[in-house]
């Protein structure tokens, strides 16, 4: 027996999550989410944009930490659009880039209505097939070909779109729900007719705008290896993204494992260490500037609290009376500890005794003056460049890599 499709996660926080509306992240606060994404298991995290200058400094810095065997074994994917010219630009602007998604757009509406012209049914699969065999004679390991409105494409197109791109060298094929128009049973359908089609593993990517995100998700994944393909999801940390955002990190997990009907019965990606969820979601909540609801699934506060009589008293006369999952296993239930007395932080105008106490604090050491001289200079660009007091692992990893941190820095218009 051929052995059973699994499900992967393909993090896309660090392309489809910054490039929403009032979003950002600084580079280092990008990178420290790739070293999060890694240190929980997950399969790739879309890192950024390879033809977009102010993000080359960073995504080669974090390509040599990939290198160093830092930023391993989780694999770094660029995002581009699917022309040969933008392949050559991102290969010669980060030329270690070895996983790639390029993206186009399959709809009628998109096609009539975007490129006006430019480009029609069959020169979108032109455009395609020839961008993935450049990338392929460029060096990239592995490419996966986007659909951008897959949902709205119809289905013989989308099909013949994509054993195009299989044929061209593609190891995936993204199925973009970009407006979140499909439902759980619409999904299901097509990317199990897709996968069985062409026999590729798919991704799904789906948005939010009808508040069926996680659940088109999990469907979508359940479609493709029903169809005997792997499935990789997309998620954001927190569920940013693109107007009502992508598809939750943490609870597009606990759905793969918990859910009625898809826990025991689908493989999920083993390395996936759900301890780290607390502290990613945490992270991120701070780096984007954006409170965590308190009733989002895991990681709100909420999760675990119970009131009323019948759930206070049921949940401590045994957990499972009113809880699916437990709060350790995503790594909660640890004290956090704030500083209520006195404080001293690192900042873009710090000197070095505040420094060194910060720096004490979190027991590093530095050899001589002179390091840490350069590590307080990295600091204040540090907090130049993110604009809020730094948390401690950006402390330790700046201490840790200076010469990776004076890269991710470096900026030059
Ligand atoms: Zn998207």
């Amino acid at each position: 027996m051929d052995k059973q499709p699994k499900i992967y996660i393909i993090d896309v926080t660090n392309r489809d999550g910054v490039q929403t509306s009032r979003i950002c992240l600084s580079k280092l606060q990008k990178t420290m989410i790739n070293l999060y994404l890694n240190e929980m298991g997950i399969f790739q995290s879309e890192f950024g944009f390879p033809i977009t200058h102010h993000e080359t400094n960073y995504l080669n810095a974090n390509l040599e930490l990939a290198k160093m065997g830092i930023l391993t074994p989780i694999r770094l994917g660029g995002w581009l659009r699917a022309t040969v010219e933008d392949v050559e630009i991102a290969f010669s602007m980060v030329s270690q880039i070895k996983h790639l998604n390029l993206s186009i757009s399959t709809s009628e509406q998109m096609i009539s209505h975007k490129f006006k012209g430019k480009l029609d049914h069959d020169s979108v699969i032109k455009e395609m097939t020839e961008a993935v065999k450049r990338a392929r004679k460029l060096g990239a390991e592995t490419v996966g070909v986007n659909a951008e409105d897959a949902s709205r494409t119809n289905m013989d197109y989308l099909i013949k779109f994509a054993q195009a791109a299989k044929q061209a060298g593609s190891d995936r094929i993204r199925y973009c729900d970009t407006l979140g128009f499909d439902s759980p049973f619409t999904i299901y359908e097509r990317v199990k007719l897709l996968a069985k089609s062409v026999g590729l593993p798919i991704e799904i990517h789906c948005h939010n705008d009808l508040g069926m995100v996680v659940a088109n998700s999990v469907s979508g994944a359940k479609g493709a290896v029903d169809a005997g393909c792997d499935a990789y999801v997309n998620t954001c940390i927190n569920g940013m993204g693109e107007r009502a955002g992508n598809a939750d990190l943490v609870a597009v997990i606990l759905a793969i494992k918990y859910a009625n009907g898809i826990r025991d019965r689908y493989i999920l990606d083993e390395r996936i260490n759900l301890k780290v969820a607390w502290k990613i979601a945490k992270y991120a909540s701070y780096a984007f500037g954006v409170p965590i609801p308190i009733n989002q699934p895991g990681v709100g506060a909420n999760a675990f609290a119970h009131e009323s009589g019948i759930h206070a008293d049921g949940a401590l006369k045994d957990r499972r009376n009113y809880e699916l999952y437990d709060f350790e296993e995503l790594g909660r239930g640890e004290p956090e500890i704030i500083e209520t007395g006195r404080k001293i932080t690192a900042g873009e105008y710090s000197g070095i005794k505040g420094f060194r106490n910060v720096f004490e604090k979190l027991e590093i050491e530095f050899k001589n003056e002179a390091e840490a001289i350069k590590i307080l200079e990295l600091v204040r660009y540090a907090n130049v460049h993110n604009q809020k007091p730094l948390v401690d692992d950006e402390l330790k990893f700046i201490a840790r890599y200076p010469d990776i941190a004076k890269k991710i820095f470096k900026m030059s218009p």
